[in-house]
């Protein structure tokens, strides 16, 4: 198996590029913040109790996080060779329970590739973003400063929880969409060797 963390702060690329990561790899492309949507749209319980969170540029509790990431993977049953992580875990506590949750099946995660973007280019990125994806926290410049703080203060120790373990490999994230795929598959083909 192949399991890997995809990295980087709101706005860095995470959901274009697992996406076309998880197809060239055959990985299952788990996104909490997918996950959390699809939680919105149903208009769930889960999904309720999230939205005050997301809409303050806060981090949902992580229980709720853990559990429903565990309540997926558990859920699949096609054939995978390997998970690729997107958004998740962002904090140190979501990754040590990643690590048990892998631990117990036998598996364990085998790179973090953290995507480098400025915050000048993210605050950019996702204001734009915002005119299209109908998504309301891409639209306030406060509630996107306010998610940048939370990357720095309780995200990036998640780097350094892997960092420990030397799984981590850091490339640019700025550049064109190919130019960064393409750096990333080889960081992952030299992982497979
Ligand atoms: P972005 O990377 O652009 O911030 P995401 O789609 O990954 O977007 O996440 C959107 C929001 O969903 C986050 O700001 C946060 O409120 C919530 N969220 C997503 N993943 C997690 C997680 N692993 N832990 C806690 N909250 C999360």
């Amino acid at each position: 198996m192949l399991n890997l963390i995809l990295f980087g702060p709101p706005g860095s690329g995470k959901g274009t590029q697992a996406a076309r990561i998880a197809e060239r790899y055959s990985l299952l492309h788990l996104s909490t913040g997918d996950m959390l949507r699809e939680e919105l749209r149903n208009e769930s319980a889960l999904g309720k109790e999230a939205k005050r969170f997301i809409d303050g540029g806060h981090l949902v509790p992580d229980e709720v996080i853990i559990g429903m990431i565990s309540d997926k993977i558990d859920a699949t049953s096609e054939e995978v060779d390997g998970y690729l992580f997107d958004g998740f875990p962002r904090t140190q506590a979501q990754a040590e329970a990643l690590d048990k949750l892998l631990e117990l099946k036998g598996t364990r995660i085998d790179g973090l590739l953290a995507l480098e973007v400025s915050e000048d280019e993210i605050t950019q990125r996702i204001l734009k973003r915002g005119e299209s994806s109908g998504r309301s926290d891409d639209r306030d410049p406060d509630i996107i400063r306010n998610r940048f703080r939370v990357y720095l203060e309780e995200t990036a120790p998640v780097a350094e929880h892997y960092e420990q373990q030397d799984k981590v490999i850091r490339l640019p994230g700025e550049g064109s969409i190919d130019t960064i795929f393409e750096s990333l598959c080889s960081a992952i083909d030299k992982l497979e060797d």
